[in-house]
């Protein structure tokens, strides 16, 4: 059995606990167990605290965990990673009092800063050549400059609301971060094996994200170039439709790709496109 450990309840959660049941694994969970057993799939869940993910993947205590970019370098564990999951985007960035002057990153010379994650934040201020005072702090890092114990912060944002209404701005991003998939470095075959098959799962899944299956009518002498726009996996379905002269197209196309090629489709006379969303999809 495969041990995974995840973030027990924060801004992680809820996403690792989706990817592992979108890979159709099952599990009773409730917010007292900090340990399950999947019915379905070789796979033991632990429930941790983040910061503890790295540690315990890299002991053996866990075989492999999810955790966010920012805590695994900032403990010197990025040789653990086995790929990024796209989600729990982050980023941690420097930030300053509203009205504060602030020209570039030479003006943080000799201040004080605190944050939570002081080694990502001293190698950038050394490839920098600043020198500030890091002042390591484990939370509400934002009240810092209120309080007068540093004149910037370095901390984690997404929409940034948080510095906003702290009076703060931000000024420098540190380090860009998401949701990382980590193993321990020396799993037994039987271990490893589990591994590859959760990954194909994992793969399925998010390349089902992406993807969308799309359905559309198409004049007979449009066939071939509407294909052209969309390839799909290996060609697109063509079907005769019940009106004389028509066709239906189905193929997979990426959401991105889409609204780029969507006035080609109709330049060339699709109509009736319909876009549906794919669960899994194995290539
Ligand atoms: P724990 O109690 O497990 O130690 P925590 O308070 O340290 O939790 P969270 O705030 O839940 O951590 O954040 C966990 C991770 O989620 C962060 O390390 C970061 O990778 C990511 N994260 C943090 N804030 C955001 C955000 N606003 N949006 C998206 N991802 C975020
Ligand atoms: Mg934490």
């Amino acid at each position: 059995m495969l041990r995974i450990a995840i973030q027990k309840s924060g801004r992680l959660s809820d996403d690792s606990l989706n990817l592992i049941r979108e890979c159709g694994i099952s599990f009773i969970s409730s917010s007292l167990k900090l340990k399950t057993e999947s019915t379905n799939f070789p796979l033991e869940i632990l429930f941790l605290r983040d910061d503890d993910i790295p540690g315990y993947v890299a002991d053996g205590v866990a075989d492999i965990g999810i955790v966010g970019e920012n805590v695994l370098v900032e403990e010197g564990k990025e040789e653990l990673t086995v790929e990024k999951l796209g989600f729990s985007k982050c980023r941690l960035s420097l930030a300053v009092p509203k009205a504060d002057e602030y020209s570039s990153i030479a003006d943080l010379e000799g201040k004080n800063i605190a944050t939570s994650y002081p080694n990502l934040l001293q190698t950038y201020l050394d490839k920098h050549g600043v020198k500030a005072q890091i002042h390591t702090i484990s939370g509400s890092v934002e009240i810092a400059p209120s309080i007068g114990l540093a004149e910037a912060i370095c901390d984690i944002v997404s929409s940034g609301s948080t510095l906003i209404s702290n009076g703060l701005r931000e000024v420098e991003r540190v380090f860009s971060s998401q949701a990382v998939l980590i193993a321990n470095s020396n799993l037994n075959e039987e271990k490893k094996q589990i591994l590859e098959k959760l990954l194909f799962r994992v793969h399925a899944v998010q390349r089902a994200q992406r993807a969308k299956y799309i359905v559309l009518n198409v004049p007979n002498d449009q066939v071939e170039s509407v294909s052209q726009l969309l390839p799909g996996i290996k060609a697109p379905t063509v079907m005769p439709l019940a009106e004389e002269g028509w066709s239906s197209l189905h193929s997979v196309v990426n959401e991105d790709d889409f609204w780029e090629i969507i006035e080609k489709l109709k330049e060339a006379g699709a109509q009736g496109i319909l876009v549906v969303p794919i669960e899994k999809m194995i290539v």
